[in-house]
């Protein structure tokens, strides 16, 4: 089994998708984002409203 789990790149610091991700997956560290794994979903959500596409899924195996 593999999940989709959402890597970010390039953030630019909006905020968008730590408000968008119904799982709360997504936390401020380092001045960076961290997509914790183990809440994460892969619904996507995030990437649709981040401006600049800095989220990417990536499948990861389980
Ligand atoms: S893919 Fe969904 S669950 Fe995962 S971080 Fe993005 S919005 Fe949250
Ligand atoms: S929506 Fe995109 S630019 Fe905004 S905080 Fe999230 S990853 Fe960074």
């Amino acid at each position: 089994m593999s999940i989709l789990i959402a890597e970010v790149r390039a953030c630019q610091g909006c905020g968008a998708c730590l408000l968008t991700c119904p799982e709360h997956a997504i936390r401020p560290e380092g001045g960076t984002l961290r997509v914790l794994a183990d809440r994460c979903t892969g619904c996507g959500e995030c990437a649709e409203v981040c401006p600049v596409d800095a989220i990417e899924l990536v499948e990861v195996a389980q």
